[in-house]
């Protein structure tokens, strides 16, 4: 392990926009062509593959109310599926509302029109799917024009129609979403709405206040140090050790409801989801955090595919002098009922020290992204050194090393936290963000 003067300060900064959205350049200009109608489906297909569009089941509410706009799940990037919302049907939602705007197709220029302000005047196609069940969608170049701006954003052709990421509708007409209980919910409120996000529940008042905690000081706003682009340098080295992958599935335990992998394969409610499913979508989301922000990542593997032990081992020693610490990603399993987060560190640090130290700086981040932690960190002791393998591994080279199970796979209430795309990357940002507290304080 190297040891560099420490330079850098916290990035709090979010490279997620940035991320996952696929350059349009070679795409077909059309935007609302019905591909079953016009003959232009041959069109498409030689243009580009189409992706599984799945139907979505997430709630939606505006204001408060419970609405029904069409959605579709697609997974677009390696950490999972994100929601696809027609325009059209925002448009008509948003009717009356402060953020109104009108939506209209130019047959000539071939342009989405909007003009925010303006009341939607309906085409009748609105609220409803043109076509039953699941779909396929094609990725399209269908900038919307708004007030004379052209606004470019991702978007999907899906029989005809095209769709847009709720959140980037939000962005570009002024609504603000939020996601709640892992994604099940959307949360829309628009400018002035100052009620509930969902409607008050039935429950008489009286029965509230007495089983209720008392309320909780919320925690001082974190103030993160002024973001200082790029302080990594290029420097600092992460080994991510990817957990499990191609015939070794890992823990498994069974989807409390419809789940879209990072692969676009859909786990009914009651089926089988595995460890693998999720500990490459983590470590790949935390690699390009890390690598955005200039630092440089080696994984034990970028797709789903198996790695043996001895394999991670020739990793870890043949990267030793470069690699500054090894993470290895892991979510965990027991009895079903286990639940919480877990950290695993070399026994060299058991009394202290920086094993220990990243540990905790990992169990701070796990703790604000809500997780409760399932028992202090963990230091294991085998017949020659570390009981776990990997630790031992790298601790034989001098490597810092911990193992993260962040939620139990077999508990289906504990695994929810990570069946969306939005759990994956709220579980990397936390390790990113661990990693770079730990490096705040400590040489590499
Ligand atoms: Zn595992």
């Amino acid at each position: 392990m190297r040891k560099r003067a420490i330079a850098f300060m916290l990035l709090f900064s979010s490279v997620f926009s940035n991320i996952g959205y696929a350059a349009n350049s070679q795409q077909i200009e059309q935007t609302t062509i019905n591909v079953t109608t016009t003959g232009s489906a041959d069109l498409y297909a030689a243009t580009k593959q189409g992706k599984k569009a799945y139907v979505s089941t997430m709630e939606i509410y505006l204001d408060g109310e419970q609405v029904k706009p069409i959605a579709y799940l697609i997974s677009v990037d390696a950490y999972g599926a994100y929601t696809y919302f027609k325009l059209r049907d925002l448009a008509y939602l948003m009717n009356g509302k402060d953020c109104q705007f009108s939506v209209d197709y130019d047959e000539k220029t071939k342009q989405i029109i909007a003009k925010s302000g303006e009341q939607y005047v309906s085409n009748g196609s609105e609220m409803k799917a043109s076509s039953s069940g699941d779909q396929t969608a094609y990725e399209t170049n269908s900038p919307i024009w708004l007030d004379g701006e052209k606004v470019e954003i991702e978007a999907y052709n899906i029989n005809g129609n095209t769709y847009y990421k709720l959140r980037d509708m939000g962005d570009v007409f002024g609504f603000d979403v939020s996601y709640k209980d892992s994604s099940r919910q959307a949360i829309i409120r628009t400018p002035g709405y100052t009620g509930s996000d969902t409607p008050e529940s039935e429950e008489t008042p009286d029965n509230k206040p007495d089983n209720t905690l008392p309320p909780v000081t919320p925690e001082p706003e974190q103030t993160p140090e002024e973001p200082t682009p790029n302080k990594v340098d290029g420097v600092l080295t992460v080994l991510i050790d990817v957990g499990h992958g191609g015939s070794d599935p890992g823990a498994t335990g069974t989807a409390p409801y419809d789940f879209i992998t990072y692969q676009n394969r859909k786990v009914v409610a009651g089926g089988t989801i595995s460890e693998k499913d999720f500990n490459l979508p983590v470590a790949l989301c935390l690699r390009d955090l890390l690598e955005a922000n200039g630092a440089k990542v080696i994984m034990s593997a970028e797709t789903d595919k198996y790695v043996s032990f001895s394999e991670r081992k020739e990793i870890i020693e043949s990267n030793a002098d470069k690699a500054d610490m090894l993470i290895s990603v892991h979510h965990n399993s027991f009895n079903g009922n286990a639940s919480g987060f877990e950290l695993l560190a070399q026994i060299k640090y058991k009394n202290g020290g920086d094993g220990l130290e990243l540990a905790q700086a990992f169990e701070k981040r796990y703790y604000e992204n809500g997780r409760t932690r399932h028992a202090p960190t963990v230091f294991k002791e085998g017949s020659n050194g570390d009981y776990y393998a990997i630790l031992r591994y790298a601790a034989n080279v001098d490597l810092l090393a911990v193992i993260s199970e962040y939620a139990y796979i077999d508990n289906a209430n504990d695994i929810s936290c990570i069946l969306s795309n939005e759990g994956v990357k709220q579980e990397a940002q936390a390790m990113y963000n661990a990693i770079l507290d730990f490096y705040s304080t400590h040489e590499y």
